[in-house]
Formats: structure tokens, sequence, C-alpha cells
């Protein structure tokens, strides 16, 4: 791939570099929450992080951040550590938050113990009510001014578990008039008797995210904390929580924005919603953004690396064409993988003057490409299918396919002439009887004449049934310009495939010639069933 671009994250990191600020260490880390499948936002951030430890010789952590016992599940934690890897990126250290436990609960005590934290009573309802909005300050709890004694035996009685959920919090001691509502005497531990996929029934106390992250990153020896935008106002928590302890060299927090895509939801709860409602097949359903599902449409990790590089890092929150992500699996896959004839929509063709009983092979290039991928042998006979598309009994301006007496090139065989159309009772198209000139075979170096459009087909005799999964996107605009599930993301359909089709293995990806890329489905590809997902179709609408 390309050089990492350079942004302001690495700006910031050079400068720090310079300064000495971390020495000459570059620690990053990837803290995904384990209560979904990654989407293709979270591969933004992968990317930046790991790039950004390897273009400065550091390291980058996979660390699952863990602090909620009650969304997080061991089958996301897998999910997760394969999607990183497929992506490409090897982590320094695996790790989990939930490791930390013991060390927050140690930090909380050191909170309290130079009067920087406090047990409160108050219900979530009174502490909304006390919180103040951004026009007035908060009001100071009742319990604020409890000793540190008293605050010391009440935070090991939560730990003790002599409470029940909601019933007390631990909660940071700053200043109820902060213009920064974050800073207005913040939770940082919440009671729940609830079972943690790590640590079991050991805790009844769990950190709030605000108050473990910092600590996190600092036990871990992070230099630079990347998250996204909406971190921003919690920033001075995290550089607070780190004073009080008194960490030195402590790390700091740098905010870019989110991935956004058009038709495409970035946002684990709404596909979660989607997974359990059965409006996809599960997580990895090749219609989601998530990287499970991107990697069963058949994109590479190379693509995805490539668009996360192009869209480049910034502070400006933004929509990115879902057609660029289209844009990158087509040119890497241009030159990587071979091509196929398959009709999707048969229109037979008899070619009057060839011989009946006699099949011949035709040599076709495997890729347009790349010649060093050889050429294959395909059947053709009398009897063909073709694009029904491909043929217009009365012609458009400018359409130079096949139509009564007009003349084409078969791929890769002969020039065929459209003599007589076949109807139904109904009038529609059956058949079309065609000739064909033998002087005009491919490869044979005839010059003769020209004709304007090239088509491509398949024997009928051996022509092989495959299945076809055809996408639109999950998400479209309704009328009122609102973004809802699009009904009709999904239409499978048989399809006509040259022989050699029979054989492709599960994961294999194709050019269907003059249709997309297509891969067959690594779940429901088997020794008699070949079904194919359109990765994407051949014409991009992104314009460089
Ligand atoms: P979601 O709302 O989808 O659950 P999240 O931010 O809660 O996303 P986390 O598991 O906490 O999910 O994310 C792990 C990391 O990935 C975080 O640093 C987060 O900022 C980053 N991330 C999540 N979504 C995006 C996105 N759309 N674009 C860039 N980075 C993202
Ligand atoms: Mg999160
Ligand atoms: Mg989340």
């Amino acid at each position: 791939g390309e050089q990492t671009a350079s942004n302001f994250i690495h700006n910031i990191i050079e400068k720090d570099l310079e300064n000495q600020t971390y020495g000459n260490r570059v620690y990053t880390r990837f803290p995904p929450e384990p209560n979904g499948y990654l989407h293709i936002g979270h591969a933004k951030s992968i990317c930046l992080n790991f790039s950004t430890a390897q273009k400065y010789n550091g390291k980058c952590n996979l660390r699952f951040d863990d602090t909620n016992p009650v969304k997080e599940d061991t089958e996301y934690v897998e999910s997760i550590e394969a999607d990183v890897k497929w992506l490409g990126f090897q982590w320094d250290k695996l790790l989990f938050a939930s490791d930390y436990f013991d060390k927050m609960y140690e930090c909380a005590v050191a909170l309290i113990q130079k009067g920087k934290a406090y047990v409160c009573d108050l219900t979530a309802e009174e502490m909304k009510q006390h919180r103040g909005t951004l026009t007035e300050p908060g009001k100071e709890s009742p319990y604020r001014t409890r000793s540190v004694q008293e605050n010391l035996e009440l935070f090991e009685s939560m730990k003790q578990g002599q409470f029940k959920d909601g019933e007390k919090v631990l909660r940071a001691k700053i200043d109820m008039s902060s213009p920064n509502i974050n800073m207005r005497d913040p939770v940082i531990y919440r009671i729940a008797h609830a079972e943690h996929h790590n640590t079991g029934d050991k805790w009844c106390i769990y950190p709030m995210y605000d108050y473990a992250h910092p600590i996190e990153d600092a036990i871990e020896g992070i230099t630079h904390s990347i998250c996204t935008l909406e971190f921003e106002d919690h920033r001075p928590l995290y550089d607070w929580v780190l004073k009080e302890l008194e960490w030195e060299q402590p790390p700091q927090q740098i905010e870019f924005a989110r991935l956004n895509l058009t038709n495409m939801v970035m946002s684990k709860r709404y596909l979660k919603a989607l997974v359990d409602d059965g409006n996809v097949d599960g997580w990895d359903d090749p219609r989601m953004p998530t990287i499970a599902g991107l990697r069963r449409r058949g994109f590479t990790p190379e693509a995805i690396r490539d668009f996360c590089e192009r869209i480049g890092v910034s502070k400006a929150n933004s929509m990115v064409d879902i057609a660029l992500l289209e844009h990158c699996i087509r040119e890497d896959l241009k030159d990587k993988v071979e091509s196929r004839m398959v009709v999707m929509n048969p229109l037979k063709v008899v070619i009057t003057n060839y011989p009946e009983d006699v099949t011949e092979e035709v040599d076709i290039e495997n890729s347009k490409e790349d010649e060093a991928k050889g050429i294959r042998k395909v059947p053709f006979s009398r009897e063909l299918y073709v694009e029904r598309d491909d043929f217009m009994e009365i012609p458009e301006k400018k359409y130079f396919r096949l139509f009564p007496g007009n003349e084409v090139r078969f791929k890769g065989a002969y020039f065929i002439t459209c003599q007589d159309v076949v109807k139904d009772d109904d009038g529609n198209v059956t058949e079309l009887r065609c000739t064909y000139d033998p002087e005009t075979r491919s490869g044979s170096g005839f010059d003769g004449r020209k004709v304007k459009g090239t088509i491509h087909w398949v024997d009928a005799k051996t022509a092989v049934k495959i299945k076809i999964r055809s996408y639109g996107y999950l998400m479209i605009e309704d009328e009122k310009g609102e973004n809802i599930l699009n009904p009709d993301s999904l239409k499978e359909f048989e399809a006509y495939g040259e022989p050699a089709l029979l054989h492709t293995a599960a994961g294999t990806r194709y050019q269907f010639f003059r249709h997309g890329y297509y891969i067959a489905d690594e779940a429901l590809t088997n020794d008699s069933d070949k079904v194919f997902n359109q990765i994407v179709d051949l014409k991009s609408s992104w314009k460089k």
C-alpha cells in the first residue's frame, strides 16, 4: 500500500518526539467495547492506531474496554480479535480493562484519601436535578462533605455488596459550577450486581468509562490515546484523573472525527437490533457494514485499509460517500482476480449454420489486466445463452448489441448475426436464430471487418447453474429524505455459468465479465451448491 498520509495526529506525535515528551516512545491502543461486532468505522480507528504505531516504530495494544458487565460477551471478544487480525494488524499486547479492576479500586481509594472523591446517596433522578444545565451551575450534593473516613468505609461496604444497585455511587469531587458539565462531580463508580464475562462475580462495583479509560491508558504506558470527537468534552476529566493520581508522563487524549458512510449505519446498538430482530442474517450478513459482513461480501483487507487511508483523519465530522469504498475494492480486485462468463437473465441463441453434435473449445484470457493469468478453454456449440439485455428487437440509438440484422462478437468466439426472433403466443421473445461466420474466429487474425459490440455467452449444453445474491444498500432515503431500512436489499436468483465454475472453492473471487465482482460465499458454497455474493458492480459512480 501507500505510505501513511501525514495528518494532524502525526504532527502532534512528531512534536512530542522532538520535545522528548515521552522519550522516543509512541504507544497507541485500539480499545473496543466487546458489546457487538466491529464495523467499518472501527476499521478507521484500527488503521489509524496501528499504522501510527508502525510509522513511528512504536507499539499498539488491543484492549477490550469491558467495564460494563451487562452488554459484553466473549463471542464479541473473539470476533474483534479475528477482525483486527484479518485487517492485517498485530497487537503488541492483548488486554482487558477488567484486568485492572484492582488497580482502579486502589486509585479510587487514593482519591478518597486526598479528599477528591466521595460516596453519594442521591438517586439518579436527584443527581440529574443537581447537575444544572449549560447555562445554570449545578448544586452540590448534601453528601459532598462526608469525611474521608466515612467515605472509605462506605466505599468498602459498596465493594462488599452491602448496597443495592443504584443505592450509592462514588463521585469525583471537582466543581459543580464548572462550565463543563462532565466536570460537575461525575460518577466514577457505580454498583451493579452483575456477572462479568471476565471477572465473574468478584465485583459488584464497576468503574465508569471516563474514570477507567485514563487509568487503563496510563497503566499500559500509552502515549497518545486516540479517540473520537464526542470525547472532546471529556478530556478535562481524563486529564483531571491522571493529575490527581499524580501519574508521571500521563498519556494525552487526541480526538478525531468518526467515519460516517452514506447508505450505512455506524452504530453497534442499531446493528445489534437489526440482528436481533432478524432484519439481517446475522452480524456477518453481506449487507452489513461490519468487518465480518464486508469480509463475507468479498471485500479485502487491502481495499479497506486503502479506503481508511484515502478518507484521512480530521477534526471535522463529515459523511463519506459509499462509492469511495466501492471504488477501493474495484481498484484492488481489478488485476487480482480472474474473469468468468455468467449469464444472469438468459435468452437462448441457436446458431443455425453451426453443426449439431459438435462442441469446440475457445480460448479466453483470464484477465484483461494481467496477461500472466493465462487463458482457459471454454466450450462453444450450436445452442448458447446470452443476456436478455443484450438483445433489442427495435434498437435504440447507439445500441451495438444484438438486434435483427446486426453482427456482434461473442467474446472469445465468432462474429454472430441475429437473423430471426422466435416468440411465444404472448409475444415474448423466447429464442434468437443467428448465424456465425467461421472466418471470424478469435485469435485467427481475421481483419476483414469490425463489429462494435462484444457480448458474453455460455454454452447451453455444458452451462452450470449457480446462485447469485445481489445486494442493494442496507439504508435508503424515503420520500421525506429520512434514512430507512431498505426493504429490498437482497435479490437471489439462478444464473448460468461456464462449466469451470462448478469447481469453485468457497471464498474464490471472480470478475463476472461485464457484470462485476463476485465471491463464492464462504458459508453457502459447497460441492453441490455454488452461491455467489455480488461484491460490487463494474461501474463507478465515484468521481475522483
Ligand atoms: P458504537 O457507537 O458503534 O458502539 P463505540 O465508539 O461505542 O461505537 P467502541 O467499541 O467504544 O465503539 O469503539 C472502539 C474505538 O473505535 C473507539 O476508540 C471509538 O472511538 C472508535 N470508533 C467507533 N466508531 C467509530 C467510527 N464510526 N469512526 C471512527 N472511529 C470509531
Ligand atoms: Mg465506546
Ligand atoms: Mg458504544
